[in-house]
């Protein structure tokens, strides 16, 4: 490592105990130091580090904020970390064209915050966008609330550049809306989670504001009811920007947690519209409507400092969850909206059946659910019967028409699973790209595929 210290700059390269360990695992909580962190400052410290790993046979994982929970960011036997915080740079915020270009580092809040300042908005927004990179969006697709009407990260990529395993640099995709010159490389990149290329600059799309948001609250006595409320709001023509959901034992978490005022109640929907005031007021008569009759009460939230409120409060779940117990699976499926009422019930039963407790939130609008099966990883017998459930709960989810993950990736935790959806033929193109971009498995090592 100290050749590498000599090529990249020795305030750039750490083999610190304490380093190693900060940088050795992700939100997953699996552990495995690696044998150096590299901090890159621009693409030619990418570059030169490529060559060197190349050169060398070794590993790299590329990382963002390690907030990924499926140990996508976790390192392999002597890896090098290599990690793209100092890539921080907001390059260009081009309203005319609805473009910024941006560094891999930078926090996803942070472009947000810049955005609404002119008076635009960037829409995937993961409730990690406090800490997350735009770098780990992409590369897993990250997608949040607002994906019901937005889309997804890889909705709004126009442009990246990007370094390959052996220090080549390429540009795929372009600045315009529209670009259909050749494979779209751009979008075989966007969930690569780091396996193909390490991106080392973005172009995005970018979307005006909404004239107006109004945020509900809908409490129900019966989780169904809760659920079969989602597909009827669509059914009526009406797209929330937003459409989340948690059941009794979130909210519960929450309210032992950092209590926020919600309601005592089996299930709530938390409901967000946007666009011109007169069509948000019409679209609000319309869904409190459809809610009362399906049993909930509804609060109204049409000031930015309750609904910051309540957006805290929904971006606290997850630290909320591990206050009532040490270990949480997390998985998020993904069913087609008529479905969630089928794989809610399913959970019930399993979770009875298993007599382990099963926590479930997430964004209903889309079908995607997050599930945290909720053990204790020291009780070993515990866990082996949490991982059948987990296999479980995929058999359902796939039998539904649904997806083992919206947002999260395969990373380490589902590589043993990817073969119950991907197939033999869709399997081997996948390896042979693999290959193609990265023969000597420099870029993320172990992940994905089992
Ligand atoms: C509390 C909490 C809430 C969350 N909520 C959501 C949510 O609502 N929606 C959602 O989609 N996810 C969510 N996540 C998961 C996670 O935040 C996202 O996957 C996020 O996109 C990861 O970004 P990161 O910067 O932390 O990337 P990391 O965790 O550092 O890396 C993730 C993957 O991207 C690769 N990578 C990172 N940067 C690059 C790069 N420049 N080039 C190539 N590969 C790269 C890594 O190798 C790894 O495979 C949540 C996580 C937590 C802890």
């Amino acid at each position: 490592m100290e050749r590498l210290k000599g090529i990249i700059g020795s305030g750039k390269v750490s083999t610190e105990r304490a380093d190693l360990l900060c940088y050795g695992f992700d939100a997953s909580k699996i552990k495995k130091p690696p044998s150096a962190v590299v901090w890159a400052e621009d693409i030619t410290d990418v570059v030169k580090l490529t060559k060197f790993a190349y050169e060398n046979d070794l590993p790299i994982i590329p990382r963002g904020a390690g907030t990924s929970t499926t140990g996508s960011a976790v390192p392999v036997d002597n890896a090098i970390v290599l990690s793209l915080e100092r890539m921080d740079r907001i390059l260009e915020i081009d309203t005319d064209n609805l473009f910024v270009m941006v560094e891999p580092g930078v926090i996803n809040g942070r472009l947000q915050k810049e955005l609404g300042i002119k008076g635009f908005f960037y829409p995937p927004d993961p409730a990690s966008m406090d800490f997350c990179t735009i770098g780990g969006n992409v590369a897993v697709n990250a997608g949040g609330p607002r994906a019901i009407k937005y889309g997804v990260t890889g909705d709004y990529v126009q442009y990246l550049e990007a370094v390959l395993p052996d220090g080549r640099v390429i540009e795929a995709g372009v600045r315009t809306k529209k670009g259909v010159v050749g494979y779209d490389l751009k979008s075989l990149l966007v969930g690569s989670e780091g396996t193909l290329a390490i991106i080392t600059k973005i172009g995005l799309r970018i979307l005006p504001e909404p004239e107006t948001v109004i945020t509900l609250l809908a409490f129900y006595s019966s989780l169904r009811k809760a659920t079969e409320t989602v597909p009827r709001i669509i059914s009526q023509k009406v797209i929330p920007r937003t459409l989340e959901f948690m059941d009794r034992r979130t909210i519960e978490a929450i309210e032992s947690y950092n209590p926020s005022g919600l309601k005592d109640a089996e299930a709530v929907l938390l409901i967000e519209l946007d666009g011109p005031v007169k069509t948000v007021q019409r679209e609000t008569e319309r869904v409190v409507d459809i809610c009362n009759r399906m049993g909930a009460s509804v609060e109204v939230a049409d000031d930015s400092i309750t609904q910051q409120k309540i957006w805290a409060t929904r971006r606290a779940i997850s630290p909320a969850l591990y206050h009532i117990s040490p270990t949480k699976i997390n998985e998020d499926i993904v069913v087609p909206v008529t479905g969630i009422p089928d794989i809610i019930e399913f959970l019930e039963q399993l979770s009875q059946r298993y007599k382990i407790p099963i926590a479930s939130f997430g964004h209903a609008g889309d079908g995607n659910i997050h599930v945290n099966i909720m053990v204790d990883k020291k009780d070993q017998k515990q866990y082996e019967k949490a991982l059948s459930m987990v296999k479980e709960i995929f058999q359902e989810t796939l039998k539904l028409g649904g997806t083992i993950s919206g947002e999260h990736g395969v990373g380490l935790t589902k590589a043993d699973y990817i073969d119950m959806e991907i197939h033999n033929n869709e399997m081997d193109l996948m390896k042979g790209i693999k290959r193609l971009f990265d023969h000597k498995m420099i870029l993320n090592r172990g992940k994905v595929f089992p």
